[in-house]
């Protein structure tokens, strides 16, 4: 279903100028974006990135994008003879020029104690939706569930605030481990550990990763007070990429530190640690996906959408609480599986709120 029957008014067939809008505002929003990080780089970049960025290309795009931007958003009006995408585009392509363009000088030192990762966040929304938003319209498990679907801003929030507070999440998920398991840490261990060859110490990290978010994922659903953080995640109608990211931040810090101290205490080397980040990052959005493939003996070894959408499933609950490795649950008794996608998705009762500011509080109010 889309957002209403005309979003916003729009004839949403090819010529109405829906297309054209949602595409103006996207490469609006990317192109004015980019520049505030070229404008400001120490407020809104991430440090670490910085170095890797070939900044040329990203000038280049960002000029690319904007153009984009104008010419969809004035063929949105055309097409539509309604203003309001069209000129929410046109509108971030004039406060890109205001603010210098593409070609905008990094001036100034880029040393700040804080930071917001806009840079981040653009690149993490650029590269998955031109990924996922393909991928779910050429292999939908449910085609009529459109892009824009219920709570799909709700979704996007999260998506953002996540991605801009980078800084202190990546902090309270390194921190705690240092501070509390430092005692656990021993050299001989850790350097058995990482002397061992690459993939099969990625194949380890999955392996500890997945057990111990297989534990406190099952505290977050039988501990009542934890149960109220993780339910923001179950209340999602609609599985999508998207709906991926609808975590309480309490929840995915928690989740994150936690599993994080095993991979601390092992000393595991940086190389496969990493990998594993860009690993999970892509399968536990994946799992989420409206997307209807089978991967036959495969589906026993790795966590498939399926498998995943059956955790979201209404009825029965409590199951799978694994991401990666299924055998896992298979193990504990959790594992549920048949042979079709559950018929609907969400908690029983609705209990909890539909914005996003409503869910970051709502753990917290009294019931
Ligand atoms: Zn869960
Ligand atoms: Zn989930």
């Amino acid at each position: 279903m889309q957002l209403a029957e005309r979003p916003l008014g729009y004839d949403t067939r090819f010529g109405g100028g829906w297309i054209s809008g949602v595409l103006a505002v996207a490469f609006g929003v990317l192109g004015v974006g980019g520049v505030l990080c070229l404008r400001f780089p120490a407020l809104l970049t991430t440090p670490d990135a910085r170095g890797y960025y070939p900044l040329e290309l990203f000038r280049f795009l960002i000029h690319l994008f904007l153009v984009a931007a104008f010419g969809l958003g004035v063929l949105s009006v055309v097409l539509s003879r309604r203003g309001r995408l069209g000129l929410t585009a046109v509108g971030c392509v004039v406060a890109a020029a205001l603010l210098g363009g593409s070609q905008v000088p990094i001036e100034g030192s880029l040393e700040s104690p804080r930071f917001l990762g806009l840079d981040w966040f653009l690149l993490n929304i650029l590269v998955l939706a031109m990924l996922f938003v393909p991928l779910e319209r050429l292999f939908a498990r449910l085609p009529a569930q459109g892009i824009f679907r219920p709570g799909w801003l709700t979704d996007l929030v999260h998506f953002g605030v996540s991605h801009l507070l980078v800084q202190l999440t990546v902090l309270l998920t390194l921190v705690p481990a240092a501070m509390f398991f430092r005692w656990a840490v021993h050299p001989a261990i850790q350097h058995a550990i990482a002397s061992q060859p690459a993939l099969l110490q990625f194949v380890e990290i999955v392996l500890v990763a997945d057990l111990s978010e297989y534990v406190v994922h099952r505290l977050f659903h039988a501990v009542p007070f934890l149960w109220r953080f993780h339910a923001v995640h179950h209340s999602s109608e609609s599985m999508d990429w998207l709906a991926a990211s609808r975590i309480h931040l309490v929840d995915a810090v928690i989740t994150r530190a936690l599993a994080f101290v095993p991979l601390y205490v092992l000393g595991f080397s940086t190389g496969p640690v990493y990998a594993y980040l860009v690993f999970v990052s892509f399968h536990a959005i994946f799992v989420h996906a409206n997307v209807r493939f089978r991967f036959g003996v495969l589906e026993r070894l790795l966590g498939t959408p399926k498998f995943h959408h059956w955790h979201h499933a209404t009825t029965p609950v409590d199951k799978n609480f694994a991401i990666h490795l299924p055998v896992i649950d298979r193990v504990f008794g959790t594992y549920h599986v048949p042979e079709h996608f559950p018929p609907a998705y969400g908690i029983e009762g609705n209990p909890v709120p539909r914005r996003y500011g409503a869910q970051l509080v709502w753990p917290f109010s009294r019931r």
